[in-house]
């Protein structure tokens, strides 16, 4: 199933070029921070999944275009990501940085109020003559508490996939900050649940700057699998639901200038489209 939050955050499903509205198998269609709908969604996946196929048989279709697709989470407790995750893109950032620690595999925190939508403006902030650095992933998206988790059984508590352009200020200084700014985590096009990513470790990630290839790897090259990062991860800090979880990026990482059309490609999930001002 492919699930999307669109316009005043409906609850979409997504079947090629349509979106069907399925807000009604909701209990609640609540969007304030403390108790949003779209938490309670993927806590509770098991019992509202079916309710939300039950309505999207009775559902009307809307065309896609009709709609503004936002980013397919909403109010997670956090976004967990994962840095120097792929050999080459270690081997590109190790002449720019000046802490040898940085190119070692890591988890760090990207601020919630950063996301954005799948077809965002990002306006960059005043940096000096620091570059901002795209960096297309595929990201998880938590669904079930997880602590103190094995990697045996990780998988079990993702709910599905999505994309997730991680947008980075480049040079010295703590990642949280330099990755944090509003609008510096375009997310979507939509959530895949995970029964339909038979293998999270063969995706394509591509992406272009201005219709230029900048990245093109697969997900097979991730240094860390994501079982070993979630249990890993679930053992500094209690993985929620709805929680989003970036698992790195490949080589290929540069700037993006006002102007720039950055456009991301998740293989079998979809693509983002991001203006920058
Ligand atoms: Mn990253």
């Amino acid at each position: 199933m492919r699930l999307c939050l669109f316009d005043d955050y409906r609850l979409g499903v997504v079947e090629g070029d349509a979106v069907y509205d399925v807000t009604g198998a909701l209990d609640a269609h609540d969007t304030g921070f403390a108790t949003p709908f779209w938490v309670r969604l993927c806590r509770e996946h098991e019992t509202v999944l079916p309710r939300i196929e039950k309505l999207r048989t009775r559902a009307e279709p809307k065309p896609l275009t009709a709609v503004t697709l936002r980013a397919p989470v909403l109010n997670p407790s956090k976004i967990v990501a994962a840095a120097s995750n792929y050999g080459d893109h270690v081997q590109e950032m190790a002449p720019r940085v000046p802490d040898g620690w940085m190119l070692d595999f890591d988890i760090f925190l990207k601020a919630p109020s950063a996301l954005a939508g799948p077809s965002s403006t990002v306006a960059l902030p005043p940096v000096g003559d620091r570059e901002v650095h795209h960096e297309i992933e595929l990201a998880v998206v938590i669904g079930k508490e997880a602590a103190h988790i094995d990697e045996a059984e990780a998988m079990d508590y993702v709910l599905g996939y999505t994309g997730l352009i991680d947008l980075t200020v480049r040079g010295s200084g703590d990642r949280s900050r330099r990755k944090s700014y509003n609008g510096f985590a375009p997310v979507g096009p939509w959530l895949v649940t995970s029964d339909e990513v038979p293998n999270p470790h063969d995706v394509d990630l591509r992406l272009w700057v201005n219709e230029e290839l900048r990245q093109a790897a697969s997900t097979s090259h991730l240094l860390v699998s994501i079982p070993a990062m979630l249990a890993h991860t679930s053992r500094i800090m209690t993985l929620l639901p709805g929680d989003v979880f970036a698992t790195g990026t490949p080589a290929g990482v540069g700037p993006v200038k006002p102007a720039d059309r950055v456009v991301g490609e998740v293989g079998g999930i979809g693509r983002l489209e991001v203006n920058i001002t």
